[in-house]
């Protein structure tokens, strides 16, 4: 993994491939927000369809521009003020540029989000994979929304993995901090055991 400053993902990746060519592009990709893909994505995705690339860019489109307090961005529908304003079609603008390969993904739906990696990561081809989904500090439902069932919990640790704060690993068990979690499912969605369950009402 790599990071570099804001927006230098999509340059980066090309460059790599460039480097060390087309077999390289089949385990990389490059992953960017949607408004720093607004603010400085575009010019490096021509580079890659100019300069004839095969690597895979993933646009997180949280609908905002989280890390830096939350302001509309060109993709949102809004202006700084808050007051509609015309919203940039991403998929649109993307096949503009002429980027045949564009996904849509709902990041929350593991089992679609990785079918739909493996496949652009295997093309031969320049592709864009939109993973669309609400910032969840922009919608955050309340109060407990899962759980971990002790007796199921085997204390495997793989559901830490999702790297979710509202995971905690006590005596040997997981449990689920209600006050950092935002309902998402992933951690249900990665436990074999069905340890995790659905006790309150969120998005996923
Ligand atoms: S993945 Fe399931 S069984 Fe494993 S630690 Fe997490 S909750 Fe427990
Ligand atoms: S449901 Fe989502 S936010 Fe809540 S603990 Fe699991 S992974 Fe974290």
């Amino acid at each position: 993994d790599c990071c570099v400053c804001m927006g230098a993902s999509i340059g980066m990746a090309l460059g790599m491939e460039k480097a060390r060519g087309r077999e390289f592009a089949r385990k990389t990709v490059a992953v960017i927000g949607d408004s720093t893909f607004i603010h400085s994505g575009i010019t490096p995705l021509i580079d890659i369809v100019y300069n004839q690339g095969t690597t895979t860019v993933i646009i997180l489109d949280n609908g905002t521009t989280a890390m830096t307090g939350h302001q509309d961005h060109p993709a949102t529908g809004y202006n700084v003020y808050g007051q509609p304003a015309p919203k940039i079609d991403l998929e649109a603008l993307v096949r503009a540029i002429g980027i045949e390969r564009v996904r849509v993904v709902d990041p929350l739906d593991l089992k679609q989000t990785r079918q739909v990696l493996k496949e652009e990561l295997a093309a031969e081809a320049p592709s864009v994979i939109i993973s669309r989904r609400l910032c969840v500090l922009r919608d955050k439902p309340s109060g407990e929304l899962y759980q971990v069932d002790k007796d199921k919990c085997t204390g495997c640790r793989v559901c830490l993995r999702t790297g979710c704060p509202g995971l905690e690993f006590r005596e040997e068990k997981v449990i689920v901090n209600s006050l950092q979690c935002s309902g998402c499912g992933l951690c249900a969605q990665v436990c074999a055991f069905e340890a995790i369950e659905k006790v309150g009402d969120s998005h996923a």
